[in-house]
């Protein structure tokens, strides 16, 4: 279902950043004197018709009924030519914090800058980083008042994807007796995603979508836990069909290795943990499968979810082998207990996760140091020591040596990702009216692989007071 919505009118809107070349890409000219009008919400002139779609979910492990949107506006489509394969593609753009909708509940439709701001450059990291996600086009901010724990500002955040579907959509109809619907949706993102299956039979059709979902999202859960990010609030609300990165709230990237990382001070019971996701990933595809009961039999279903676990392994190891920098001829027992060994030590050392990881590639070499001084004292201990030898042993010497191999590490082991702490000072700058560290972030963040020295300060080790940020789901 979908429902014609205004958007609700922001006091005084302002840019606080524009992503210049996806509005490019795009098509939309930063000249248009329309632009601040549509992307605040201010307008919605023809062509436009704002919509917002009705979803549902599963929240914290129980079925918590219809969710949204709430406060998420679509506009519509734009066209913009794949720089990689240079087919012409889709991004819809949607409104988010644009104001209520049918489906906000009792709640406002508003974001609060702050959220706002962590949604807009953690997506770009994302994309930076090359993990599918939503992208941010657009933010604004205002002189409306939004009250949270405390007073704050309302902010727009003008966000793309190949589509904003969520679990949540055919859970709705699943869950509310519209098995029409549920056929319905899985044939529009047939038609406008997959073309190539249009030929199949229905049974064809159906199946290759729930398995496609299951392996997006393997892959994607696996890219997450290859660069250390935690989610935060892993609800099928927030998971999207295509395995996109959705929904950027309470998130978190490791700081020092903590497998159990609870980035979501509202998540007690530590669900959504960062060593958890790719349990909750098959969690949250085990719900979808329950709204598919009506497209699939339940054995082709289980049969899908089984193999999840293989794929997810198997992402995992491909992105941790690159990472490593070892030779495809390791074996995936030799990458697996290589992997787990070197995270174990990690986090009994403390060890910051990126930084050691980008470390990595001077081990063998004169600039050996640098990977000693991020392990710390622990590096001489025989267990680290060990390590080192094993490790040295399967890439070979000669590996070691090589600047090529260097490259390639470096080119997976992000330098700079959106640590909580350089967010956080980035959001108290801007709610004093100061849009610089924001633009600096993005800017930056959006080569995370590059040595980038004049911002060599954004990679350096969080300060102490980085551990007590806490960020929660109130946004
Ligand atoms: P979240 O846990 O942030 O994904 O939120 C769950 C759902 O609640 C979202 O999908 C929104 O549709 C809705 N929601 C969250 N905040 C608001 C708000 N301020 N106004 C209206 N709806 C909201
Ligand atoms: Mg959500």
């Amino acid at each position: 279902m979908v429902a014609a919505q205004a958007p609700t009118p922001l006091q005084q809107p302002h840019w606080v950043h524009r992503n210049e070349p996806l509005l490019a890409q795009l098509g939309v000219s930063l000249d248009d004197p329309q632009l601040l009008t549509v992307l605040a919400g201010s307008a919605a002139p023809p062509p436009l018709k704002p919509f917002a779609t009705v979803y549902s979910g599963h929240q914290f492990g129980h079925w918590a009924g219809q969710l949204g949107d709430g406060r998420a506006l679509g506009l519509g489509e734009l066209p913009y030519r794949d720089t990689a394969s240079g087919s012409e593609q889709w991004l819809e753009v949607q409104l988010k914090g644009a104001g209520p909708t049918p489906y906000s509940r009792f709640a406002d439709g508003r974001a609060v800058l702050r959220s706002s701001i962590r949604e807009y450059l953690c997506s770009e990291a994302m994309h930076g980083l090359g993990i599918a996600t939503t992208r941010a086009l657009t933010l604004v901010a205002s002189a409306t008042p939004v009250q949270r724990e405390r007073s704050e500002r309302a902010a727009v955040v003008c966000r793309a994807a190949r589509s904003f579907l969520r679990f949540g959509h055919f859970e709705h109809y699943h869950y509310s007796g519209q098995p029409e619907r549920v056929a319905a949706l899985a044939d529009y993102l047939i038609e406008r995603h997959f073309p190539q299956w249009l030929m199949l039979s229905e049974h064809q059709r159906h199946l290759n979508l729930f398995s496609h979902i299951v392996a997006a999202t393997a892959t994607t859960i696996a890219a997450w836990q290859a660069v250390g990010f935690a989610h935060g609030v892993l609800n099928t609300d927030n998971m999207s069909l295509l395995g996109d990165t959705l929904d950027y709230g309470p998130f978190g990237f490791l700081d020092r290795y903590q497998s159990g990382l609870i980035c979501n001070h509202s998540d007690s019971s530590g669900r959504y943990a960062f060593d958890r996701q790719p349990m909750i990933g098959l969690w949250n595809l085990n719900a979808l499968a329950n709204a598919f009961l009506s497209l699939l039999p339940s054995e082709a279903l289980v049969e899908q979810l089984g193999s999840y676990q293989q794929q997810f392994e198997q992402a995992y190891r491909d992105n941790m082998r690159a990472k490593l920098g070892l030779p495809t001829t390791a074996s995936d027992t030799q990458v697996d207990s290589l992997v787990g060994e070197f995270l174990r030590l990690l986090e009994s050392s403390g060890a910051d996760y990126s930084r050691s990881m980008r470390a990595l590639a001077w081990l063998g070499s004169n600039d050996e140091p640098q990977l000693a001084t991020e392990i710390g004292a622990s590096w001489t201990t025989s267990q680290w020591q060990q390590w080192r030898s094993d490790y040295s042993e399967l890439v070979g010497s000669s590996a070691l040596r090589s600047a090529t191999r260097r490259r390639a590490m470096n080119a997976v082991n992000a330098k700079y990702i959106l640590r909580n702490y350089l967010a956080e000072q980035a959001i108290e700058a801007a709610e004093a009216g100061d849009y610089q560290q924001v633009e600096r972030l993005f800017k930056v963040l959006q080569h995370p692989y590059d040595e980038q020295p004049e911002h060599h300060r954004l990679a350096a080790v969080p300060p102490a007071w980085a551990e007590s940020i806490s960020v929660s789901c109130s946004s």
